[in-house]
């Protein structure tokens, strides 16, 4: 641990930044500790020393932003007792919070797909009235689209959605005009049943103009990938 933490200080760009957290164990007692981020590694100075961990960000599956106090790191590491199933950290932090300016650097330093539970005030070029589509029933919210990202707000925060176009996005369809379908990277084991499909009905038709725009922006922007849908 001395050695990661010898490291983290060393560590140009942005200042290491330290959270009392609360390690939530969904079987056994939760853990205490305290979360390390910086520009090298997000690292888990636990209380008791067996149970730390530091976690460069290629040794990161995913990374879920629940909410600004908790958190959820999808690891590489096995679970002998689950059948060798890739380990998770849920973390709810007890003091500070996970900003967005942290989240941005978090995404960068990944260089891979997150999921974003955080909507907060959005300035859009365009929203749309919806209805998330679940195998039974649904959510409400707002739909809001920019430039470069679509949010999905709504008070069912679980469903609640950051997706950077660039990022995040794979390809938008949309079969009729009251019905969008967002397809999505987002490689949550959590959400896994969903594969990465979201399912707007859309309570006012939606703009045919935007929604071409949307699309040739997403051609644009996927073009320059090796790997094309
Ligand atoms: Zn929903």
């Amino acid at each position: 641990m001395r050695l990661v933490l010898l490291l983290l200080c060393g560590v140009a760009g942005l200042a290491a930044q330290t959270f009392d957290v609360i390690h939530k164990k969904p079987h056994w007692p939760n853990g205490q500790g305290r979360i390390h981020i910086s520009e090298e590694a997000i690292a888990f100075e636990a209380r008791k020393e067996k149970n730390s961990r530091s976690w460069s960000y290629t040794d990161i599956q995913h990374f879920d932003r629940v909410s600004k106090s908790e958190f959820v790191i999808l690891s590489y590491e096995d679970q002998k007792w689950k059948l060798g199933r890739d380990r998770e950290f849920r973390f709810v932090i007890s003091s500070g919070e996970l900003t967005d300016d942290l989240m941005e650097t978090i995404s960068r330093r990944l260089g891979k797909p997150v999921t974003n539970r955080v909507v907060g005030e959005v300035a859009a070029q365009y929203e749309l009235p919806v209805k998330h589509l679940h195998t039974f029933g649904g959510c409400e919210g707002r739909l809001l689209f920019t430039n470069d990202a679509v949010y999905y707000s709504t008070e069912h925060a679980a469903d609640a959605r950051e997706w950077k176009l660039a990022r995040d996005v794979r390809a938008v369809s949309s079969v009729d005009p009251y019905l969008l379908e967002i397809r999505v990277f987002e490689n949550n084991r959590r959400d896994f049943s969903r594969t990465g499909v979201y399912r707007f009905q859309l309570k006012e038709s939606l703009d045919p103009e935007w929604y071409r725009a949307l699309k040739l922006r997403l051609y644009d922007l996927r073009a320059g990938q090796s790997v094309i849908p």
